[in-house]
């Protein structure tokens, strides 16, 4: 039986951290037996907020094929390719500009929020404010119909889906096809950052990185937004809105401890230290062979660019 076709990609704006493992990356290397699998490094979408930063993109090029390999997607398996590389992409964003309106682009949620956070007011770049075109056309292009992507890009393949109707619908042709996005589990579609914002990000500096050495592993854990009223140990804490216990639920394999911990936190007597080192155990022994793989394929480079070169 043929194979459905998925598409993702990552922007080559840093390199990816815990959230793109939990939101996106390990579901991928669970279905790249199971579909023909497509992994874009989005380096002309990262231009669209970088155009006067380009070292940085191309920099990070390595960085995220070498986060690709070290959390075990398998380039014999899945087409690992360089989205600049293929100009029909553009060439297709460019006609699906027509067909797409300033104000239903502006409506984009995750963009305007995106929009917010950079400060961008009267100088945002045109080519940020299309990027979601520009996705539609990376879908499309592909064929794809399973986009496993983290919460902040539904609005995306939303637009995509009104992008394939609309192209189908004016040229009286079923040439398109509608993708369908693909969540994480429940709940984690979106990881905060260790700040306590709403999502952990390359750009906003609150990232735990998958390459990140134990020191600074556990230097970012026991630096973590927790209850701000929880200040005593004795003192009732909450575990909602708790970035600490958000990371527990994603990364906590063992729920019944967890949730005795939580019941003991709420309660009070159990101190902020304490619970930072079990995630730091925790996030240890997930992180170390992923950072062993990564040290293998860094002294192992050529073999990185020729999966970048290879032609999908
Ligand atoms: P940037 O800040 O440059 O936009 P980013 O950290 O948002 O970087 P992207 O390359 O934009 O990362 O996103 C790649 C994929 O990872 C997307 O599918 C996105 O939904 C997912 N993702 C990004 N951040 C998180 C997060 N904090 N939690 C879960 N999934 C995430
Ligand atoms: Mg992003």
């Amino acid at each position: 039986m043929k194979k459905e076709i998925l598409l993702t990609g990552d922007r080559p704006t840093g390199k990816l951290h815990i959230g793109h493992y939990i939101g996106s990356l390990k579901n991928r290397v669970e279905l790249q037996d199971q579909y023909n699998s497509f992994i874009m490094i989005a380096d002309q979408q990262a231009l669209t907020d970088n155009a006067r930063n380009p070292e940085k993109i191309r920099n990070n090029l390595n960085e995220v094929a070498l986060d690709y390999l070290s959390v075990g997607i398998d380039p014999s398996k899945v087409n690992i390719f360089v989205q600049s590389q293929i100009p029909e992409l553009h060439e297709l964003t460019m006609h699906y500009l027509n067909i797409v309106t300033l104000s239903r682009l502006k409506r984009n949620p995750t963009v305007k929020n995106e929009i917010k956070e950079k400060n961008f007011n009267e100088s945002l770049p045109i080519g940020f404010l299309i990027y979601p075109v520009s996705q539609a056309a990376d879908i499309t292009a592909f064929k794809a119909t399973v986009v496993p992507v983290g919460e902040d890009q539904i609005p995306m393949i939303e637009q995509t889906k009104e992008i394939v109707r609309s192209f189908n619908s004016i040229y009286k042709r079923d040439v398109l096809i509608e993708p369908n996005v693909l969540l994480p589990e429940k709940g984690l579609g979106r990881l905060p950052g260790i700040d306590g914002k709403a999502k952990m990000s390359k750009s906003l500096d609150n990232a735990i990185y998958l390459s990140d050495s134990p020191d600074i592993i556990k230097k970012k854990v026991m630096s973590m937004y927790t209850d701000p009223n929880h200040i005593r140990v004795e003192d009732p804490g909450n575990v909602e809105n708790n970035t600490v216990f958000t990371y527990l639920d994603a990364f906590c394999s063992d729920k019944l401890q967890l949730e005795e911990m939580k019941e003991h936190y709420r309660k009070g007597g159990l101190g902020d230290v304490k619970v930072k080192k079990y995630l730091n155990d925790i996030l240890q022994a997930e992180l170390e062979p992923i950072r062993n793989k990564r040290n293998y394929y860094e002294k192992h480079l050529d073999f990185v660019f020729e999966v970048l070169k290879k032609e999908v």
